[in-house]
């Protein structure tokens, strides 16, 4: 948890939480338990609860206070130029009022005034440029309230705020070993920012299988054609299978590929797309001795296959199911 409760804590720097919070968010929790738990709250589990929130707060505290305090908490960033790559899909150049100091394969978080409570994690589709812009490509979830914004409404000359450069899925400073890289869907734009970086590095050998429920899904291959023919150490793979094939036999098909890949001893290994994938993968590849820190992904976020996560307006509108509202006394709905 150590690693996620980090990154918790480097993100809520941007949204202005100091050390002081932190107690009360734990002693709310503790006194609704208490609360409602009746004889099954002891003295014991009280202080059990305690700690466990202490040893959470503490690793997000000091996450937070290693944050240098000239890092911007959030910035803005013009909405350059709009590409539609697929029909669901759009490639946003962003210009941001300040440097951005990202490193390929990091990622960040988005907000819009379309839905100023709603922040989503990107990553960027490119390493860092010269002239400061950078390439998100965003998926249009059904019923994704910043992808539909993204993908449908937002417009060049518009304004979005993005929060600072997080995550460690980068490059392994100065490794000479070859890749094994995986990018299923939009986790392509991850994907291409590191063999960006790494064609300008110098390049290494690397092999890249781009996955996809099915051919429609793969986007922006022309910039993989590109890569492949003007650098010699790079192989990449497609794997898609039929148009209408379900997403199982999109990931059996992954599966077999990686599989006649062979081994991977020795290799960085980069992960990336779908949440439940990268776990998934990193279990068939890894061999039970190989070493877990040569696997790279970013973190596994739980807000899949379950409904979005709400924001806070609507966490308060819509979560009334807790036993201290009376639902008659609510009135009719409205
Ligand atoms: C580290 C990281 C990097 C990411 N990079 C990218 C990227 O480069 N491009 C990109 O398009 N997305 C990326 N995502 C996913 C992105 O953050 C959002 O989850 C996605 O855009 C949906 O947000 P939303 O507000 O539109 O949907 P929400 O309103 O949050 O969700 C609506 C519904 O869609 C489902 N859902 C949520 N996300 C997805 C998804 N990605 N695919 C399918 N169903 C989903 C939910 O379970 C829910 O049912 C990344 C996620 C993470 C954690």
């Amino acid at each position: 948890m150590v690693a996620v409760l980090q990154g918790l804590g480097r993100r809520h720097t941007g949204y202005g939480a100091l050390p002081e919070h932190y107690p009360a968010v734990g002693a709310s929790p503790i006194a609704a338990l208490k609360h409602f738990s009746g004889n099954a709250w002891t003295p014991e589990v009280e202080q059990v609860r305690a700690e466990a929130y202490g040893v959470i707060a503490r690793a997000v505290i000091d996450a937070a206070a290693a944050v240098p305090a000239d890092t911007p908490r959030w910035g803005e960033a013009e909405v350059a130029d709009i590409r539609r790559a697929a029909p669901d899909l759009a490639a946003l150049t962003l210009r941001p009022d300040h440097p951005y100091p990202c490193t390929a394969g990091q990622y960040l978080t988005v907000s819009s005034d379309r839905h100023p409570q709603v922040w989503r994690p990107y990553s960027p589709a490119c390493a860092p440029r010269s002239d400061n812009t950078l390439e998100l490509d965003v998926r249009r979830v059904p019923d994704g309230l910043l992808s539909t914004a993204l993908v449908n409404d937002v417009r060049p000359g518009e304004t979005l705020r993005l929060g600072p450069p997080l995550g460690e899925a980068v490059l392994a400073d100065g490794s000479e070993r070859p890749l094994l890289m995986v990018a299923a869907g939009t986790g392509w734009a991850q994907i291409k920012a590191l063999l960006e970086q790494l064609a300008r590095d110098g390049g290494r050998p690397a092999t890249v299988f781009v996955a996809a429920r099915d051919d429609r899904d793969q986007y922006d291959l022309a910039a993989l054609h590109d890569l492949v023919k003007e650098h010699a150490w790079l192989h990449a793979v497609l794997s898609a299978p039929a148009p209408g094939a379900s997403r199982s036999a999109a990931i059996r098909l992954l599966r077999d590929g990686l599989r006649d890949y062979g081994g991977c001893a020795g290799h960085d290994i980069h992960l990336s797309g779908p949440p439940d994938l990268a776990p998934a993968l990193a279990a068939q590849l890894l061999d039970p001795h190989a070493d877990p820190e040569l696997v790279r992904h970013d973190p596994v976020t739980a807000t899949f296959n379950r409904s979005r996560p709400l924001t806070p307006a609507e966490r308060f509108l819509e979560e009334r199911d807790v036993p201290w509202i009376n639902r008659t006394e609510l009135g009719p709905p409205t």
